[in-house]
């Protein structure tokens, strides 16, 4: 029987409803679907491998005994690790899950069963490991002679084995691989020339049946058959985001006049030189003011990389073209300190910088909103609100928002009117890995500041438990009386808010009564904002020594004395955020130090977790490593976790062949931006399916 791609399985032969049921729950409906379903890994059957010939970075596929299968709970976030271990004549070695790869996945593995691992050996805090092998259990007649074979991701009742049967009748069906089966492919000819890719049909033919000779690069999937499949699962994604930037470049934006002159007398005022980062990224945004279309574009550096610094340069460009600048910061501790900083920087050139605050008394506040609307002020400071409030300004060039990278499109269009819109520049620290940025906003250009200012000393950072809070306490009071401040950080869940926050203050009051001779003040959100603002002014002015907070000062903070942070039950925090807690000190020329002080109930593994922190101070590699653990959808969260649905691309291997497919869907906007082209047509279905699913 001829088959198309939207036949549905059921057809194929052997399959009949209730395998078609079966295959349906597994989102195997045509097939397309069934094609589209591609091996997890592949089986290496060239030469048996023992535990001990392992190396970090090797793919293999070996033969085991179960050894012991243990479940791990992880601290209190109801978290299972699972960690099951198998050993041949030569070793052992662990294999461990952090997600169930489906229910009762772990049942059939009992201590002395033979298995088959399939994966790739990991080292990890100096052992070596498998995270998220394949297993399966080895049944004696399984003796086949290919190189390599394709491994599926079971399901009970479904085996690799049946599963391959009816891949291979489907391509039967289809004709394939003599003919190129009508509506597989999507990509227009021209594209696949340009980008040295294979067919469609060829590349997934290949990826179930794998030829011999290139077990290796199928080992590492890296060959020209994953490569197209990958592509073609960034390139849907990233046209849906570049037609989205198209609309935003539909708005017209001030063209800025750059001031070198101006720019130069400013950098020789400061009392350092830009890194080498700052300038770049400073370069790359005055290239984009320049236009008269709306800049976008997200400058990402790590916690204390100086992106303030960047937001003025640029600035004063567009304020000495003519036209106004906000900043906008989350809270109103960190408005504050933009307030202070922008002031000392940019009065002595005779700009006007205010502050536009709820906290402002109305007829303050009256007088603010006049000069911002007069266009008398011309550097306007805020919290987020600023833009919800209807501000009118006289005549806005750029909005600078900063530490919020997830300020969306919508929130940007409300400071548009009439078919104009000020430059945008969004600031974060919050180190979201390269390929994350670009699929979550493809719609910004991406900058990164990648160093620190010189002179900086890493931040030496220690895990470490309860029972050496005395060394820990002695060795903050030596700091303390050489004139340093540290900081004191109690966790706040937001489920259990009420119980933290009175255990952050009765550990508040101890810390007090303990140490008489110190000042010590307490921060949290619960206090009212003129409070806050208080408390944070007396430790920047050196009025406190000791700063016990919750994670309100989390972002931004910047008191270059502080020397110490100690975090109170680390492994309840997320580990971006520890990071982000950590990069309050180091700031300064003192020589800085983290404490993470984790509670007694611990897994191994949430202190591995937090253990990773001591081994570096580089945020991105704490994302990747964060985004290795918990998978892409946990960490953006919910709502976009459905977005890349990708079936192989891995947003943190295939970075390479993601930046080609993003170039490929701008320059065919480019080429063809109504996608009205005949050859284009296939591709525009998708992508309006695509769009639909993105929401
Ligand atoms: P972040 O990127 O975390 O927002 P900040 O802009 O707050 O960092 O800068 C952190 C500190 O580094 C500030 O005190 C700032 O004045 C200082 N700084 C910025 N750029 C440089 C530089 N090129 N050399 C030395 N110090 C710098
Ligand atoms: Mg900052």
């Amino acid at each position: 029987m001829a088959f198309s791609v939207d036949t549905p399985v059921q057809f194929i032969k052997g399959v009949g409803p209730k395998l078609g049921d079966l295959l349906k729950r597994k989102g195997i409906a045509t097939i397309r679907d069934l094609i589209e379903f591609y091996p997890r890994a592949y089986e290496d059957r060239r030469a048996a491998r023992s535990i001990s010939s392992l190396q970090a970075g090797d793919y293999v596929g070996l033969r085991a005994q179960i050894a012991k299968v243990s479940r791990i709970p992880m601290g209190r976030t109801g978290r299972i690790i699972y960690d099951i271990s198998i050993k041949d004549e030569s070793g052992l070695i662990h294999c461990k899950f952090f997600r169930v790869p489906f229910k009762g996945y772990f049942d059939k593995f009992t201590p002395g069963t033979p298995v088959r691992v399939v994966g790739k050996v990991i080292l990890y805090r100096n052992v070596l490991e498998f995270h998220h092998p394949d297993l399966h259990l080895l049944k004696e007649e399984e003796e086949a002679h290919d190189e390599i074979i394709p491994i599926y991701s079971e399901t009970e009742g479904l085996s690799s084995k049946k599963l391959q049967g009816m891949i291979e009748a489907a391509f039967t069906g289809l004709g394939l691989p003599k003919n190129s089966a009508e509506g597989l492919e999507r990509l227009p000819e021209w594209l696949l020339k340009k980008y040295k890719l294979l067919s469609f049909s060829e590349s997934v033919y290949n990826l179930h049946l794998p030829k011999q000779g290139q077990a290796q690069n199928f080992l590492e999937r890296r060959t020209p058959y994953h490569r197209r499949i990958i592509f073609d699962e960034f390139f849907l994604l990233e046209m849906v985001l570049a037609a989205r930037k198209k609309g935003l470049q539909s708005f017209e934006a001030p063209a800025i006049r750059l001031d070198a002159d101006l720019e130069n007398r400013f950098l020789k005022s400061l009392p350092f030189e830009l890194t080498g980062g700052q300038q770049k990224v400073i370069t790359e945004i005055k290239t984009d003011l320049q236009k008269s279309i709306p800049m976008n574009r997200l400058v990402q550096g790590d916690v204390g990389s100086g992106k303030t610094m960047v937001a003025f340069v640029s600035s004063l460009h567009v304020l000495q073209s003519g036209y106004q600048v906000a900043l906008m910061a989350p809270t109103e501790i960190l408005a504050q300190q933009h307030l202070m900083t922008a002031k000392k920087f940019f009065e002595p050139l005779g700009i006007k910088v205010e502050l536009l605050s709820g906290q402002l008394k109305s007829a303050e506040k009256a007088k603010v909103l006049e000069n911002i609307k007069n266009g008398t002020t011309h550097f306007i400071v805020g919290t987020h609100a600023l833009i919800q409030e209807g501000v009118e300004f006289e005549d806005l060039g750029l909005v600078i928002v900063d530490e919020q990278h997830r300020f969306g499109v919508e929130q940007r269009g409300v400071l548009r009117r009439k078919g104009r819109s000020p430059h945008f520049l969004l600031m974060t620290a919050t180190p979201i890995p390269r390929s994350l940025a670009m699929t979550l906003y493809g719609d910004l250009d991406v900058s990164a500041i990648t160093e620190l200012p010189k002179g900086r000393q890493p931040i030496i950072t220690r895990a470490t438990f309860q029972s050496k809070r005395p060394q820990v306490l002695k060795f903050m009071k030596d700091h303390i009386d050489q004139g340093r401040q540290a900081y004191i950080i109690f966790p706040l869940v937001e489920e259990s808010e009420k119980i933290d926050l009175k255990s952050a203050i009765n550990e508040y009051e101890r810390l007090v009564a303990e140490l008489p001779q110190y000042r010590l003040g307490l921060l949290h959100g619960r206090m009212k904002s003129e409070e806050k603002d208080e408390i944070m002014n007396r430790f920047r002015r050196h009025e406190l020594d000791i700063l016990v907070s919750t994670t309100v000062i989390e972002v931004g903070v910047d008191v270059p004395n502080a020397n110490i942070m100690w975090i109170e039950h680390a492994e309840r925090f997320g580990l971006s955020q520890l990071h982000q807690l950590r990069g309050r000190v180091g700031r300064g020329q003192h020589k800085s130090y983290c404490i993470l002080m984790m509670g007694y109930a611990n897994s191994p593994e949430s202190q591995e977790r937090v253990q990773f922190l001591e081994t570096t101070n580089d945020g991105f590699k704490v994302a990747e490593f964060d985004l290795k653990l918990r998978g892409a959808g946990e960490f953006l969260g919910v709502r976009q976790s459905g977005m890349a649905g990708f079936k192989m691309a891995d947003l943190v291997e295939d970075l390479d062949v993601l930046e080609e497919a993003r170039q490929a869907a701008f320059e065919l906007l480019e080429k063809d931006p109504k996608l009205s082209n005949r050859d284009h047509q296939n591709l525009k279905l998708q992508i309006h399916a695509k769009q639909m699913n993105l929401g």
